[in-house]
């Protein structure tokens, strides 16, 4: 269970942010908040991934509202 705070909304997918392997918290999983999205991936490598270039990641994700 993931403690977000007040406003941040949550990860809209079950799997990672750049890899889109599933998330099925077996793995050594990292979140992220990035403005007011939470981003979860499915290793430290894939964060640095997604560091290297958010907006092309953010810009893949569905529009949870
Ligand atoms: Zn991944």
């Amino acid at each position: 269970m993931s403690q977000r705070p007040a406003g941040v909304r949550p990860y809209p997918m079950v799997t990672c942010a750049v890899c889109e392997d599933l998330l099925d918290g077996r793995g050594p999983e990292v979140t992220e908040v990035r403005g007011r999205q939470e981003l979860i991936f499915c290793s430290p490598a894939c964060q640095q991934r997604f560091q290297a270039s958010p907006s092309r990641y953010l810009a893949a994700l569905p529009r949870a509202n």
